[in-house]
């Protein structure tokens, strides 16, 4: 699908280590363990996956709904 990345740059809340990841397209990402740390990272209150917390692209399904101006089907 155009405009959508499916990879993003997650940034450690805890210790700021930033990791490359890619993202599954159409599933949510709700639990991330920090290979800086070792944090288990989870969404903050509001966002659906720890790539719409901490990444600097929201996830794929976030991207589509933005996209096309359809709420989000995402995870819930
Ligand atoms: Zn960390």
């Amino acid at each position: 699908m155009t405009g959508i990345r499916d990879s993003a740059t997650i940034t450690c809340p805890e210790c700021g280590h930033r990791s490359r990841e890619t993202m599954p397209v159409d599933a949510c990402l709700y639990l991330y363990q920090c290979a800086g740390c070792d944090a288990l990272l989870r969404p903050k209150q509001g966002d659906c996956c720890v790539f719409c917390s901490y990444a600097d692209v929201p996830c794929p399904p976030i991207q589509t709904a933005r996209l096309t101006g359809e709420p989000t089907g995402c995870c819930f």
